[in-house]
């Protein structure tokens, strides 16, 4: 029995099943897309009530129909579908069909990317993926990089790096042996006031503190302010502090706003600073024929965070982290004799495990490999540049609006706006009604925003990431937020 339904295998039986299940899975997951809004399950309370139940693991099993009804009853109808038009709250994107179809290949195959043995075309692919991608976002031959779990664990990677490199080449002290030298409450990270927060989680988990992030104001348009960065680096360098890195933000998760690479690149130069490039949002503007030139200056950082699953459109997870210096990624190599021995390499084996902070890794690199090849330059510009374009046709059309106020013009593809009610423009009272929209269209519209703070006051937010918006979408939908806003 279990031989028949436990794997698929060479057996025609198990093939059958795996036709069978994947095929039903596929029907029912197609069915759940007989809407077009983005949410239309219960509120929190009543959606705990749903799921709860008396046992998760039954004393016999259920049996694949029993478990496929209640996926169709309990889960599929209350998922957030993010390919509909009225979702754009966060840097979420839907996943293109193409790379659905390279998930269900990655999982059937199961391969795991730390050593060959366990993933030998993978692997090689992996290399090729991460060969293009250095290409594409201007590195040099002697560029490498790996693929991880998403932008977190990317900028993880960077700036640890950073640290890393900052202790052997200006201090002479070999960590990953003897661990943070006894200056290491001295060392400083510079970044943007509005970063992501990864960068302070990072220096948490890297025995560094959240005290040593230096956050550096912005300007009007959400940029880190270069005088000030340079002002705060002369300030704690006359002080005895260690100035290690910068982390630059090539949008910026609300703002979509882009650092002045150039400058911060010279001021490292000037201070032996590494320079970590978090374009976790923005790396999707690469392929836009029309806007790549917003990216200048990307190839000056030492390494740079690239989100697959944001504007590229490719299922979670699926991120890399480039290295301009491969010999950087050393500092991860640690030996395992049942893992990668080093005759492996010499005779070819490559084994990925030695640049990463992962063990046991899944093959999200297949997706990239599949969808570049699958829609080629101009179709993926053509992606990139309309969701772009949305964001600057939204932000004229609220600007015209003396009931919206909007924070900034957009970079990438995300608009920061809030609606202002007639006599209520004091700020606290707007701020609750903006709040109460929010809510209102998740729950009646099943419309799905964002919101933020910019400036003490509360926001909406949209964050396009979606091709098939049209402009009248996106009239409607501040039609229905005014409507909204009005019946408070
Ligand atoms: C989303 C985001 C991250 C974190 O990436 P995850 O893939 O969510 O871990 C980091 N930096 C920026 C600027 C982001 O927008």
């Amino acid at each position: 029995m279990l031989e028949n339904n436990l794997f698929l295998t060479d057996n025609p039986e198990s093939k059958a099943e795996y036709r069978r299940i994947i095929g039903d899975t596929v029907s029912a997951v197609v069915e759940a897309f007989d809407s077009p809004k983005a949410y239309e399950g219960p509120e929190p309370f009543r959606l705990k009530k749903l799921v709860e139940m008396e046992q998760l693991l039954p004393d016999h099993g259920l049996g694949w129909e029993k478990v496929l009804d209640n996926l169709k009853t309990v889960v599929l109808p209350n998922f957030l579908r993010t390919s509909s038009r009225d979702y754009m709250a966060h840097l979420h994107s839907p996943g293109t069909i193409e790379s659905i179809a390279g998930e269900l290949i990655l999982s059937t195959f199961n391969q795991s990317m730390d050593s060959w043995d366990q993933s030998p075309v993978a692997t090689e692919i992996e290399v090729q993926v991460v060969k293009c991608l250095c290409k594409m976002f201007g590195y040099g031959e002697n560029s490498d990089g790996v693929f991880t779990s998403g932008g977190s664990q990317s900028n993880f990677s960077g700036i640890t790096l950073a640290r890393d490199w900052y202790c052997s080449a200006n201090l002479n002290h070999d960590i990953q042996k003897k661990g943070l030298p006894s200056c290491s409450s001295k060392f400083r990270i510079y970044t943007s006031e509005i970063s992501h927060f990864s960068v302070e989680k990072t220096a948490h988990l890297l025995g560094l503190g959240y005290d040593s992030v230096v956050k550096v104001p912005v300007n009007e348009k959400q940029q880190m302010d270069f005088d000030s960065l340079e002002r705060l680096v002369k300030k704690d360098a006359a002080s005895g502090n260690l100035p290690v890195c910068v982390v630059c933000t090539f949008g910026t998760t609300d703002f979509g706003s882009i650092d002045p690479v150039e400058k911060i690149r010279k001021l490292c130069d000037e201070y032996k600073m590494y320079l970590h490039g978090d374009a976790a949002y923005g790396s999707g503007v690469i392929l836009s024929e029309k806007y790549r030139e917003k990216l200048a200056g990307i190839e000056l950082c030492d390494s740079i965070t690239v989100d697959f699953h944001k504007m590229f459109l490719l299922p979670i997870s699926c991120s890399a982290v480039l290295v301009k210096d491969k010999k950087n990624l050393d500092f991860f190599t640690i030996r395992a004799d049942y893992l990668n021995r080093e005759e492996d390499e010499e005779d070819g084996y490559t084994n990925l495990v030695d640049k990463s902070i992962q063990t046991t890794r899944r093959f999200d690199a297949l997706k990239v490999w599949i969808s570049f090849q699958m829609r080629g330059k101009d179709g993926w510009s053509e992606i990139i540049t309309k969701s772009m374009e949305n964001a600057r046709y939204f932000y004229g059309l609220l600007k015209e609006q003396p009931d919206f106020e909007v924070v900034t013009e957009p970079e990438i593809s995300s608009v920061v706006f809030r609606f202002v009610p007639e006599g209520k423009s004091d700020g606290e009272e707007a701020d609750a009604v903006n709040k109460k929209i929010r809510r209102s269209l998740i729950h009646e519209k099943g419309i799905v925003i964002g919101q933020t703070v910019c400036r003490g006051r509360v926001q909406l937010k949209f964050t396009l990431l979606n091709p098939l918006l049209s402009r009248e979408n996106l009239e409607e939908m501040m039609g229905v937020i005014r409507a909204l806003g009005k019946s408070f």
